[in-house]
């Protein structure tokens, strides 16, 4: 099956005949016919469900579907992608650990990276996640290596086969935030990434109706269980120890589970993501091309454009060359930047990527508001910056709606 088949027709509907989508269980228990029974599942003796914080079939359902896409052996849905990110770390990682990762990544994890140092677990920042630069950063005491393969708003593009070369070389667990990226543009279980995290609150779920993410386990690393005493329990799963422990105890201690509906909704926005891909970044491609060419702008940032220092990489990593459907660009001053988010008819001015429609930020004054001058700007965040997150509006309407909006500039300094 190629993509957008699989996407309908990977994962059967079995637990209710002939519907073509999952039921939505909106239940917070499951009731047994015997002890013995209850029993034997809460023992992962039996297959069934007990509890939904535990395991719902429509959750299960979601999880099933990005499992089959990312070519994963199992996928653990969370209550967001911050959920997600969280307990994707703490599976492995106890105090004194440390983490490499790039300093463009998306606000929320850079400021969970700096509440876990309460907890003794630090990270190196590096200015972008290469061989090069995790080869330098790598000591003793580093156990992941965490990257954004577009980072948002940085948008640098990690190159996922050669970082993980380094990881396997050193003995490092390589996570990846594909949200940007999804699974239609890449699958970085197969390019030799550990272990997927995705906000699905984005592209996965695609209309901006339910927050939720998702962990998925390619199940790759011959676990250390010295280096990685977080596992030693589950030693006797092998390779699977991770996907095993996170299901099994930290994930369901933790308790951020994901709502049967919220599930559902994500089922039913998966369906599309092929498709909303291929317009949005059709759309972003060619939204950026324009922007170019006004002078009134400067550094409009996407990776897809000729000219950017990803082009290259782009080209050969993602299907199709799509550069992604975000694009970052500079209005030569906050308040040009703020009369240009103004004037924008169709854009929403809101905190948010991956919904059809078009949605604007001001990203110094919102999302990068808890980060240092220092963090804004090596993640590309200036006081001038306006991230966009396309929609698959008719291209035509959003670029005569950024022509009006960019004359609505003039007066400003
Ligand atoms: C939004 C986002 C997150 C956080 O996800 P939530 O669902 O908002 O918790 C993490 N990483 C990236 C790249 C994001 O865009």
């Amino acid at each position: 099956m190629k993509f957008n088949t699989q996407l309908l027709h990977g994962v059967p509907v079995l637990d209710a005949p002939g519907a073509t989508l999952p039921p939505i269980y909106q239940a917070s228990a499951f009731a047994h016919e015997s002890a013995e029974k209850l029993e034997a599942v809460f023992a992962n003796r039996a297959p069934g469900f007990a509890y939904t914080r535990i395991g719902n079939p429509t959750v299960s359902a979601f999880e099933k579907r990005i499992a089959a896409l990312e070519g994963a052996v199992d996928a653990v849905s969370c209550a967001s992608g911050m959920a997600a990110i969280t307990a994707a770390l703490l599976c492995v990682l106890q105090s004194g650990d440390e983490i490499i990762a790039g300093s463009g990544l998306f606000g929320g994890t850079l400021d969970l990276l700096h509440d876990l140092e309460r907890f003794g677990i630090t990270t190196r920042f590096v200015e972008t996640v290469t061989a090069q630069s995790v080869r330098a950063q790598t000591n003793e005491h580093t156990k992941v290596i965490f990257a954004e393969l577009i980072g948002n708003p940085k948008l640098d593009v990690v190159d996922i086969a050669a970082v993980a070369a380094v990881a396997n070389e050193k003995g490092l667990v390589f996570i990846v935030d594909s949200t940007t990226a999804t699974p239609a543009l890449v699958q970085p279980l197969r390019l030799g990434a550990h272990i997927v995290v995705h906000s699905s609150s984005k592209y996965i779920n695609g209309s901006g109706d339910a927050i939720s993410g998702v962990i998925a386990d390619g199940a790759k690393i011959a676990w250390d269980f010295e280096k990685f005493p977080a596992l030693a329990a589950y030693k006797k799963y092998g390779k699977l120890a991770y996907s095993v422990r996170l299901r099994q105890d930290l994930w369901r201690n933790f308790g951020a589970c994901l709502a049967p509906q919220n599930a559902y909704l994500n089922i039913l926005g998966l369906e599309t993501l092929g498709l909303r891909m291929e317009r949005l970044c059709q759309n972003a491609a060619q939204l950026a091309a324009y922007l170019e060419t006004r002078d009134e702008l400067a550094d409009v940032n996407y990776p897809a454009l000729p000219r950017s220092g990803y082009a290259a990489l782009t080209k050969t990593q993602f299907v199709g060359g799509q550069g992604g459907a975000i694009l970052t660009l500079r209005a030569g001053s906050k308040a040009r930047a703020f009369a240009l988010l103004d004037a924008l008819k169709y854009a929403k001015i809101a905190t948010n990527i991956g919904d059809v429609r078009t949605l604007a930020i001001h990203p110094a004054s919102t999302i990068y508001l808890h980060a240092t001058p220092a963090a804004q700007t090596a993640a590309g965040v200036y006081d001038d910056s306006l991230r966009i997150s396309v929609g698959i509006e008719d291209i035509e309407d959003l670029i005569t709606d950024f022509a009006q909006a960019i004359s609505s500039m003039k007066n400003e300094q």
